[in-house]
């Protein structure tokens, strides 16, 4: 939503004294509302995966150094630039979605490219939350002693099951396993439609 002047919903923007909003703005604004709901709802589901993504930012924070952002895609450390250590062995490196949020040097190239990241660890910390409660109900039906700790690791490792299976994907039809995989492919296709579309 625009929120510099001349922003075509502020134009629309009406209020009424006493500083309510009526009209499309009002409207837009109950619409973003209830977005922000349905991210709250998308931070349950990878709710443990982003325990441990947000405790990994913290710590990188304290031994790298960088500046902490926290947007609606989650907890991210921008960096001026890769870090000499990755640089090394990794010389275009650009940045990591450890879950919500992660680790990326700055610029909006790297916005775009994590943000499709994240969208789908989201999917898969969904489906992985889903076949968790499944494991569980049947694990209970059962009477298995272990059932809540292996629904729990399930759960958490939804996001990088995702990847890894991407990655295996991509090795068996002979593609890269970075640049091949359909995860990394959607993200670049990404950078090129938002360069594209200036
Ligand atoms: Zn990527």
């Amino acid at each position: 939503m625009p929120c510099g002047p001349g922003g075509a919903d502020l134009d629309r923007e009406v209020r009424a004294p006493g500083g309510t909003v009526r009209g499309g703005a009002g409207a837009e604004r109950e619409r973003e509302k209830a977005m922000r709901l349905s991210r709250l709802a998308l931070y349950f589901a990878a709710l443990p995966a982003d325990l441990l993504c947000w405790a990994a930012v913290l710590a990188a924070r304290v031994f790298i150094g960088g500046r902490l952002r926290l947007t609606w895609d989650g907890l991210w450390l921008v960096l001026p630039d890769t870090p000499s250590t990755i640089a090394r062995w990794w010389p275009t490196w650009g940045g990591v979605t450890l879950g919500h949020g992660g680790l990326r040097v700055t610029g909006r190239r790297l916005r775009w490219h994590e943000g499709v990241h994240v969208e789908q660890f989201e999917g898969a910390m969904v489906m992985a939350l889903w076949f968790a409660c499944g494991q569980l109900a049947v694990a209970q039906a059962a009477g298995a002693e272990h059932g809540p700790v292996l629904a729990l690791a399930v759960w958490t490792m939804g996001g990088a099951l995702a990847y890894a299976a991407a990655v295996v994907v991509a090795v068996l039809r002979g593609e890269d396993a970075y640049l091949g995989n359909v995860l990394e492919e959607a993200a670049y296709a990404m950078e090129d439609k938002e360069r594209a579309d200036g």
